[in-house]
């Protein structure tokens, strides 16, 4: 990925070569899962795309979603129900830490991730390819509320 292009020009790219018709609504959805922090799911989405494209169905939310994970570039965090979320910023494995009250997900900056790695590699044999890692907490925003 050259610098100069941005993510979401290189997201639009990787549809095309799949020969994926790029619609305005397919490019709005495309510009949500590139550019926001907040991991939205698929409901969210939804609701900001038919903000200005009131005719958008939910099924072609669903399919764009759905294609950009298999290209790889969204990361879906998967909780066992309907309300997963996606990272269009970085699909790559990266640590994640949810509000259990408000479901507000942020990517903490974890300096010692290299070494959780490292010394599970020396203790297990293991060669890390990738790690699945989310942390469930309460946010300093609801924290306020409830005390
Ligand atoms: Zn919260
Ligand atoms: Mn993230």
């Amino acid at each position: 990925m050259s610098t100069c292009t941005s993510r979401l020009d290189y997201m639009i790219e990787r549809l095309k070569e799949k020969g994926f018709r790029i619609t305005p609504q397919r490019v709005a959805i495309v510009e949500i899962l590139a550019n926001s922090c907040e991991h939205p799911g698929v409901d969210q989405i939804y609701r900001e795309v038919t903000k200005n494209f009131p005719t958008t169905s939910l099924a072609t939310v669903y399919k764009t979603v759905t294609l950009l994970k298999e290209l790889g570039e969204v990361m879906e965090m998967g909780f066992g129900d309907e309300s997963n979320r996606y990272d269009g910023k970085n699909p790559h494995p990266h640590p994640h830490i949810m509000c259990v009250a408000c479901k507000s997900i942020i990517d903490p900056d974890l300096s010692s991730l290299n070494e959780m790695s490292k010394e599970l590699s020396e203790e297990t044999g293991y060669k890390i390819v990738s790690h699945r890692l989310d942390f469930f907490g309460v946010c300093p925003d609801c924290q306020n509320i409830s005390g």
